[in-house]
């Protein structure tokens, strides 16, 4: 028999395989509103001005030196600016662990290989639903997962009651995972009165929240604005942790540039703190990509560059709000007797759309339009061109 004879093909993943069945599809009318990454208004992938210029900058100017085994120091510091505030006191008294990870996936990962580690008797909370690799990270790094209520699919919005009654009934000191802004997949977030409400109870129960912010300034068109959940929290006096990513509100998909912080209890405690999150990376990666923080650090190091970013995060975020209301109106006007409203009060890349798995099988099969069987349509793919369609084809099959 064959070493490997026993290996059998993996389950597609549910999100790159939609991907791949578009491409397949030889169809003129296709429509790809399956994949999170942003597209403009005529469906092309975008790479900011902010980006093009920080790379004109590098190009020729730089080594290829390994970074440091926690990553680019410079790009930390902006990135801790970035979550905890400018004038942060935590940066000031040096609390906060931190090391550039690949993108908010690695952050993810290093963060569950600590938690095993150190905390080898934690949990981690998941909320229903989630962004599905999350089940596989925190299964990798073999952190028993639990579960907590956060969508409410009668009203297409938050399940405030019962995400409180699972705060409540959780073991005392367990570790949440949090989507900081722009829920993914439901694009469900807490107003700013129930994150006080989520902070005072966490407080209560000793719970630790860990935020997964991957569209930090995406989801709102401002970054500040965006990080209002994890300022809450700090100002409550919270020990967090934190995953930025920089693949959608810079557009570095494929660059993987990321960042995993903890904010300790002191310096002591951080310096500690961030030695094990290098020594869990060393044999892992070794040290993180070079080019994705220098042309983090450059746009967020330099004003001009900065306000040119938060001009065009606004733009991206901006064409995404103008969609939803676009793709509602368009679905009002076709006479649909449901309520579209969910589709302009959600935030963020998606909407959570209440569809079937059987209507979304309908929109692929008749429609060519491709999706997510969870019903979750990314409204990156979405364009003054398509929505129309998008929108008849939505009605015809929810009739
Ligand atoms: N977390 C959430 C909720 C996401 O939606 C994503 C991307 O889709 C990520 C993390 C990680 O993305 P990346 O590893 O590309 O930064």
């Amino acid at each position: 028999a064959s070493l490997f004879g026993h290996v059998e093909p993996a389950p597609k993943d549910p999100i790159l395989g939609v991907t791949e069945a578009f491409l397949a599809d030889p169809s003129p009318d296709k429509v790809n509103v399956g994949v999170g990454a942003y597209r403009d208004d005529n469906g092309k992938p975008v790479v900011l001005d902010c980006v093009r210029e920080a790379e004109r900058r590098i190009a020729g100017n730089l080594n290829m030196e390994y970074l440091p085994m926690g990553g680019s120091i410079k790009m930390i510091e902006e990135s801790l600016k970035l979550a905890y505030g400018e004038d942060s006191e935590f940066i000031k008294d040096k609390r906060i662990a931190a090391v550039q990870a690949l993108s908010g996936t690695g952050a993810c990962r290093l963060f569950a290989d600590f938690q095993r580690r150190f905390l080898p008797d934690s949990q981690i909370y998941i909320p229903t639903p989630t962004w599905s690799n999350h089940h596989n990270i925190w299964r990798d790094a073999q952190v028993p997962q639990r579960t907590f209520t956060y969508y409410h699919p009668e009203s297409r919005g938050l399940d405030f009651a019962g995400l409180m009654d699972d705060i409540k009934n959780a073991p005392n000191g367990s570790f949440f995972l949090l989507h900081a802004c722009a829920h993914n997949p439901t694009g469900v977030d807490p107003t700013e009165e129930q994150w006080r409400e989520i902070s005072y109870q966490f407080k209560v129960k000793n719970h630790f929240p860990f935020f997964d912010m991957a569209y930090q300034g995406f989801a709102s068109g401002d970054p500040e604005r965006d990080a209002r959940a994890i300022r809450i929290f700090l100002e409550d006096g919270h020990q967090i942790g934190c995953a930025q990513s920089y693949a959608k509100n810079m557009g570095l998909y494929g660059q993987r540039a990321g960042c995993l912080s903890i904010l300790c209890e002191d310096e002591m405690q951080a310096v500690a703190v961030k030695s094990q999150l290098q020594q869990i990376a060393r044999p892992m990666y070794s040290n993180p990509p070079v080019h994705g923080s220098l042309v983090v650090s450059i746009i967020l190091n330099d004003p001009e560059l900065k306000s040119l970013w938060l001009k065009e995060v606004k733009g991206m975020a901006d064409r995404i709000i103008g969609m939803r209301k676009a793709l509602r109106e368009n679905l009002e006007s076709l006479g649909s007797h449901l309520s579209w409203d969910h589709i302009t009060n959600q935030i963020g890349m998606f909407c959570y759309s209440g569809m079937t798995p059987e209507q979304v099988d309908r929109l692929t099969n008749e429609y060519h339009i491709y999706m997510t069987r969870n019903g979750r349509i990314s409204m990156a793919g979405v364009t003054t061109g398509n929505v129309a369609y998008l929108a008849n084809a939505i009605h015809e099959v929810t009739k």
